[in-house]
């Protein structure tokens, strides 16, 4: 398929130098590896003598498997402190969203380097890594962005109502991945003409972990450790990158909108999981098989620069877990955390293209910054939470994403705190974009606080907030933002659930 532009301004995406040979890629071909092909692709290297370890993840809605391949190497004799510690490990996801190919093919071609004799092998004296080819098998065979149930796997990453993202969860909780790798594709044309009367110029739209609570040195650490290494390998080839925008699907609206600041991504939820945490998105969606070579390209690329700075800073990556992790632990019962934040509105010029002549054509909008967050509503960090016996369900998603859970044997006083209603609203969740894609509505309240003495009954639960993974339970637990459980009644009511106050244990 032609791309639905000018000639000249395909003229300057001209195919790259490298060939992979993913099966999607092969010449004359109209259509992605399959999800038959795929997995053929990922047995033929699980069983290459020294090759990388089969590992099921989980089953899509469809029940079609959801597999990743684990990459590691016997530590030698007399190895260095990375490899005593354990390397740290990498988690690539590719094709979350069925109608962004071009990961799902780019992970596969990242495995054939990554396997025995490939080029990419020796990063795997420093760093073990573990790919993800396609998180959603059943959007892809449809070509279409969320799963078979509808909903969006990207924003499910702390709900985990999706089969898909409990996939990713499994291996994020058995892995416990230091870096995670999340590789998308955005929107080339469609609004973008029709609003700035331009196409998207950029090969690739980059962003790390953006949301609130996390610890200030991993922002650091992605940032000097890992974009910059990022974008100077883009630039020695010849692709063109800006942090990733997008712009509302509402009419009129012409602000450029970073990715958003809510920890429901695989960004921003594996970022609290205290992990670098990148978005990579490729110029892609809505231009077929268009530049698909670079596309592809330019995601290798990128995803070969994060593993070589991974492996170069292993020892680095390994010790900033271990600090990032102990701040978490001991800001417990102390200080103020986000429990609501939102962009702040700048201004910014970036390149898009002439849709005619192809030419460059600067575009200064009215540009969402994710990397300066607007706390709206602050709280204080509780020492723990209590749960409800029947509060099961919450329980049980929180231990899936790793969180320690203990459950009360006996009687517990607790001096804890209780929110009360002040107003509530039944609305959609919507995503940066404005675009709604659940059915289910979510209840939006507006709390007080009020003490509370509590005798918890054996049977409940207590939430330690003095743990490496505290973030993700204050996400989680505090009842009002969109994302919470209370708000997506993954908590039966207000009173399932309490602030602790002091620790009860010592
Ligand atoms: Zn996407």
């Amino acid at each position: 398929m032609a791309p639905p532009y000018a000639e000249a301004v395909a003229a300057r995406f001209p195919p790259p130098p490298v060939q992979y040979a993913t099966p999607g890629l092969a010449p004359g071909r109209a259509t992605y590896t399959s999800n038959d092909e795929l997995a053929q692709a990922m047995r033929a290297l699980a069983a290459r003598e020294g090759g990388p370890r089969l590992v099921a993840a989980g089953r899509s809605h469809e029940d079609l498997p959801i597999d990743a391949l684990h990459f590691a190497r016997a530590a030698p004799r007399g190895a260095g402190a990375a490899a005593a510690a354990g390397r740290p490990r990498v988690l690539v996801i590719g094709q979350q969203h069925g109608d962004e190919p071009a990961g799902a093919e780019a992970v596969l071609a990242v495995a054939h380097q990554l396997a025995p004799g490939g080029e990419l092998a020796p990063l795997l004296e420093r760093i073990e890594v573990v790919l993800l080819p396609r998180a959603n098998p059943d959007g892809a065979a449809r070509a279409q962005r969320v799963g078979r149930h509808g909903s969006d796997i990207n924003r499910d990453h702390l709900l985990l109502r999706t089969p898909e993202a409990r996939a990713v969860a499994v291996l994020v909780r058995e892995f416990d991945p230091v870096v995670v790798v999340d590789a998308h594709e955005h929107t080339v044309v469609g609004r973008y003409l029709e609003k700035f009367g331009a196409v998207q110029r950029n090969d690739l739209l980059l962003q790390y972990a953006t949301t609130a609570n996390m610890p200030p040195e991993l922002a650091h650490a992605s940032e000097a450790w890992f974009r910059q290494p990022l974008l100077a390998a883009l630039a020695r080839e010849g692709l063109t990158s800006e942090w990733y925008y997008t712009n509302a699907l509402v009419p009129g609206d012409l602000r450029l909108a970073m990715g958003g600041v809510q920890p429901d991504t695989a960004r921003n939820v594996y970022g609290l999981r205290n992990a670098v945490s990148f978005l990579l998105e490729t110029r892609g969606v809505g231009i077929g098989r268009a530049h698909l070579a670079r596309r592809v390209h330019t995601h290798v690329v990128a995803m070969r620069a994060l593993l070589a700075a991974a492996a170069a800073r292993a020892d680095d990556l390994l010790a900033l877990r271990t600090r990032a992790g102990a701040e978490v632990v001991a800001a417990a019962c102390r200080g103020e955390a986000v429990v609501l934040a939102a962009q702040t509105a700048t201004t910014r010029e970036v390149v898009m293209l002439d849709p005619h002549t192809g030419a460059d054509k600067p575009i200064r909008a009215e540009w969402m910054s994710s990397l300066e967050l607007r706390p709206l509503r602050t709280r204080p960090r509780p020492c723990g939470y209590w749960l409800a016996p029947e509060a099961d369900d919450a329980v049980a998603r929180l231990q899936a994403i790793g969180v320690r859970v203990v459950r009360l044997a006996e009687p517990l006083r607790l001096r804890a705190e209780q929110w009360q209603e002040v107003t509530s609203v039944e609305a959609q969740r919507p995503d940066v974009l404005g675009r709604v894609s659940e059915r289910q509505t979510a209840r939006l309240v507006q709390v007080t606080l009020a003490p509370r003495e509590r005798v918890a009954a054996p049977g409940s639960w207590y939430v330690p907030m003095d743990q490496p993974l505290a973030n993700l339970v204050f996400s989680a637990l505090e009842p009002d933002s969109p994302n919470s459980y209370f708000a997506n009644r993954l908590l039966p009511g207000l009173d399932s659930a309490a602030r602790v106050l002091v620790a009860p244990w010592r």
